[in-house]
């Protein structure tokens, strides 16, 4: 693995994480440090709105921190490295055209533009819990799941840029239609999204239970999330803690393939469902032991919480611009 820290110790970048609502943006380090980060809402009329406001952060972050060398961005969706072109997004506005080209153009920096949970998840192997785990995989369990695989130091793509797209490992084929068209992914049984889905029926079934209570008052419908049954669960609710058990076992069996195929050195686990801490991960941790290949001649890998949490797309997207501007022999 190459060492970027040798090389130009003075160096920093700017990381950009693109969300469908918000634009996470900092000034990051070599060492993985975030220096100065802000939050902008993300506009919804086109790219161009995208990258002026990347822009204009730009030119905050260089006014205060000279050394800045290069950006990077991390975008939601089938982003196409090394062109960094948005492929196709549900979250974000896009062109079809190189975001790479453009930033590069409107800041004047080298650029990476890359999917945003490859980026996190090349955070979490240089900077998280396990440093220099590998191959590392990450579990982004939000309103969707996301994921990343790092060897080696490199983040693994695939042939298509679509590598590592765990949410969309079918677990159920018979079950729960996804949003990408298949029946049955992870996704489709285990995001926020779906817990939510199943708490709102539980609700709705048991109208003076903790759910009901905690989701009322919002105004549409049962107003039950993903977060009021991890809310509902940390709270003693048996109905809620056994949705996100179930949601754990779904994570684990998906877990289990992955490990067969991989045998990776760490699961990281991260996103919004993360916060529910062992109450989704002690049935995940059990269900990956349960069906692990060759689990009477091995351990399966630990699964942890990420450290870096919310902030592994931006210093993932900062430290990885520079980790490309040290090796040359990385454009391809
Ligand atoms: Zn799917």
């Amino acid at each position: 693995v190459r060492s970027s820290d040798s090389g130009d110790p003075g160096g920093l970048a700017i990381g950009a994480d693109i969300g469908g609502t918000k634009i996470a943006l900092g000034v990051v380090s070599d060492a993985g440090e975030l220096l100065a980060d802000e939050v902008v809402p993300t506009p919804t009329d086109d790219e161009a709105a995208i990258i002026a406001v990347i822009q204009a952060a730009a030119a905050r972050f260089r006014d205060v921190y000279p050394g800045i060398t290069a950006l990077g961005a991390g975008a939601p969706g089938w982003v196409e490295y090394p062109a960094g072109i948005i492929r196709f997004s549900p979250y974000i506005a896009f062109s079809r055209r190189s975001l790479r080209d453009r930033l590069a153009a409107a800041t004047g920096l080298p650029v990476v533009v890359d999917n945003d949970a490859n980026l996190a998840a090349w955070a979490e192997a240089r900077f998280g819990a396990t440093p220099g785990a590998s191959p590392l995989l990450l579990l982004t369990l939000g309103t969707g799941i996301g994921g990343g695989l790092v060897a080696g130091g490199e983040v693994y793509r695939g042939r298509n840029s679509l590598g590592a797209e765990v949410g969309h490992v079918i677990v159920d084929p018979d079950g729960e239609r996804c949003g990408c068209g298949n029946r049955g992914c992870l996704e489709a049984v285990a995001s926020g999204t779906a817990l939510g889905r199943a708490g709102r029926a539980l609700a709705e079934a048991d109208p003076g239970g903790m759910l009901a209570r905690l989701g009322a008052g919002t105004g549409t419908g049962t107003g039950v999330t993903g977060a009021t049954v991890t809310q509902a669960a940390r709270a003693g609710d048996q109905a809620a803690t056994e949705l996100l058990g179930r949601a754990g076992y779904w994570c684990g069996i998906a877990a289990a393939s992955l490990v067969a195929m991989l045998d990776p050195e760490v699961i990281v686990v991260a996103g919004g469902l993360a916060e529910a801490g062992d109450l989704l991960l002690g049935p995940m941790r059990a269900s990956l032991a349960g069906h692990v290949f060759a689990g009477h001649l091995r351990e399966a890998p630990p699964v942890v919480v990420s450290r870096l949490g919310a902030r592994a797309g931006v210093i993932g997207a900062g430290a990885f611009s520079r980790h490309v501007q040290a090796g040359p022999r990385r454009r391809r």
